[in-house]
């Protein structure tokens, strides 16, 4: 009973030492605003808010960036994004992981199938601008988001193979069918002669149908003689041939049997 009333007094002189010692005096001179604000030597990253620093961690250098993400649910569907300043190592993550969960969520629906491959590319060009972010050198309040593994290393990345690889042969089908075309087309144009007036052909096919060859006009084999309309007609008895045997394409020629 005789102990509690020493006590008191003997507290209040704590207090006065530690306040006078160490917090003013050392901190505010060496540590804290020294290293830091040598840290403007980034200034192209320090648009963002923060002195470029990582909005995540803390970390420095870092740079904006945005990564988009994608989702279809059969009728609706979710566009995703995360943007921010980031150092490399969380933006990094952040690509991963958006581009893995894009790759097993973004294809379901019929507009998501066309949609996904473009967030996919464009978060691939988002990543080489990820790579252009320096290593973090100044460390920051706390560690960086985990980039775990890259995404083909991920079962979202082997998952996507699927969909990715029958898209890829969709578009190659595609260019194949196409090619084809162009060479059904181009061998089609080029299958056909052109007429000038004067010359004669034969016609292969039965008429109204024509497949005209040119002919000497010597020949036994020639049928036709060709000829200029006269006031955009042809005589009487003289067929029109196709515009396509004309030299430019576009040009009426007539076709006028020979006698023989
Ligand atoms: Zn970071």
């Amino acid at each position: 009973m005789s102990t509690p009333p020493p006590s008191h007094p003997a507290y209040p002189p704590t207090p006065g030492p530690y306040q006078q010692t160490p917090v003013p005096g050392p901190y505010q001179q060496t540590p804290v605003p020294g290293p830091y604000q040598q840290a403007p030597a980034l200034g192209p990253y320090q648009q963002a808010p923060g002195p470029g620093a990582c909005q995540i961690c803390g970390a420095a250098p870092a740079a904006p960036v945005t990564v988009r993400g994608h989702q279809g649910m059969l009728v609706i569907m979710r566009f995703l994004k995360r943007e921010g300043v980031f150092c490399r190592t969380c933006a990094l993550a952040s690509f991963r992981d958006m581009q893995a969960d894009t790759m097993v969520l973004g294809w379901w629906g019929p507009l998501s199938v066309l949609i996904t491959p473009f967030t996919l590319l464009t978060n691939l060009s988002a990543l080489s601008g990820i790579r252009r972010i320096p290593e973090p050198v100044a460390p920051g309040f706390r560690p960086p988001l985990d980039p775990g593994k890259p995404v083909f290393k991920r079962p979202a990345g082997i998952l996507a193979l699927i969909p990715v690889g029958l898209l890829g042969l969709a578009v190659l089908a595609f260019t194949v069918l196409l090619a084809i075309g162009l060479v059904a087309g181009g061998s089609d144009s080029a299958d056909h002669p052109t007429l000038t007036v004067g010359s004669c052909a034969r016609n292969d096919a039965a008429w109204p149908e024509q497949d005209l060859e040119p002919e000497s006009c010597d020949s036994s084999d020639a049928e036709l003689r060709v000829t200029a309309p006269a006031d955009g007609s042809c005589p009487a008895g003289a067929y029109l041939a196709y515009l396509k045997y004309s030299e430019d394409g576009s040009t009426s020629l007539c076709l006028r049997p020979l006698k023989s």
